[in-house]
C-alpha cells in the first residue's frame, strides 16, 4: 500500500471517531435538555397550584371576615329592633335582620367550598411536590453522569485531535491541501467505497475507478463530490 494511502486511511478512522464522540457530546446535552424541560413543566405546575392554594386560603379569610361583620350588623339591627316605636321601623328592621342572615349564610356557603378546594389542591401539591422531587434527582444524576462522559469525551478528543494533527503533517503537500480543502467544503474529506458507489454521494463509480480504489496505490477522487476515495474491508 501506498504510504500516503495509509495516512489517509488512518485519518479517516481518527476524524471519524472524532465526528462520532462530537454527535455523542450534542445527544447527551440534547437528552439533558429534555429532561430540564420534563422538570421545569412540573415544577411550573406545582407552582400554579400553589397560588390556587393562596387563592382560596384568601377566599376563606374573606369569608371569615364578612360572616364576622354580617353577624356584628345582624346584632347591631337586633339590638334597634328593641327600641323602635312603630310597626314600619319594626318591618324594617326584621327585613335588615333577615338579610345579613342570608348573606352570613352565602359566605359561610363560599368558606366551605374554599376549604373543599383548599383540601383538593394540598392533595395536589403533596403529589406534584413528590414528582418534581424525584424528577429532580433524576435530572441531578443524569448531569453528574454527563459531566463524567463529557470529561472522558474531551480527554479522547485531545487525543484524537493531536493524532489527526500529526497525521495531517505527514501527508505530502497536494494531498495535504486536497484534505484540508475538502474538510472545509465537504466536512469529510476521505470517504469509503460502498458497494461499488461512493460513501459520500453516492456516485455509482465505473469498476475501474473501484478496482484502483481497491489496489490502494495512488490518491483516487470521486468523479461526484471530489472526495478522496479509499478502500475499506468493512
Ligand atoms: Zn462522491
Amino acid at each position: 500500500m501506498d504510504e500516503q494511502i495509509g495516512i489517509l486511511l488512518e485519518l479517516r478512522h481518527v476524524d471519524d471517531r472524532l465526528q462520532a464522540l462530537a454527535t455523542r457530546l450534542d445527544m447527551r446535552a440534547s437528552d439533558l435538555q429534555r429532561r430540564q424541560l420534563e422538570t421545569s413543566a412540573v415544577r411550573e405546575v406545582l407552582e400554579r397550584e400553589r397560588e390556587r392554594l393562596a387563592r382560596a386560603e384568601h377566599r376563606r379569610r374573606e369569608g371569615d371576615r364578612e360572616v364576622e361583620s354580617c353577624q356584628a350588623a345582624k346584632t347591631r339591627f337586633e339590638i334597634q329592633l328593641q327600641g323602635v316605636k312603630t310597626n314600619v321601623e319594626y318591618q324594617v328592621f326584621l327585613r335588615e335582620i333577615a338579610t345579613m342572615q342570608q348573606k352570613a349564610r352565602e359566605w359561610e356557603e363560599t368558606i366551605l367550598e374554599a376549604m373543599e378546594a383548599e383540601e383538593a389542591t394540598q392533595k395536589t401539591i403533596a403529589r406534584v411536590a413528590a414528582e418534581l422531587k424525584t424528577k429532580e434527582a433524576v435530572e441531578a444524576e443524569e448531569q453528574r453522569r454527563r459531566d463524567e462522559e463529557r470529561q472522558e469525551i474531551q480527554k479522547e478528543q485531545e487525543q484524537l485531535s493531536r493524532q489527526h494533527a500529526a497525521l495531517v503533517e505527514r501527508l505530502a503537500p497536494q494531498a495535504k491541501s486536497k484534505y484540508q480543502r475538502l474538510t472545509r467544503s465537504k466536512g469529510t474529506a476521505i470517504v469509503p467505497v460502498v458497494q461499488g458507489s461512493c460513501g459520500g454521494c453516492h456516485y455509482n463509480l465505473p469498476p475501474q475507478t473501484v478496482n484502483e480504489v481497491r489496489r490502494n496505490q495512488r490518491l483516487i477522487l470521486c468523479e461526484g463530490c471530489g472526495r478522496i476515495l479509499v478502500w475499506t474491508d468493512s
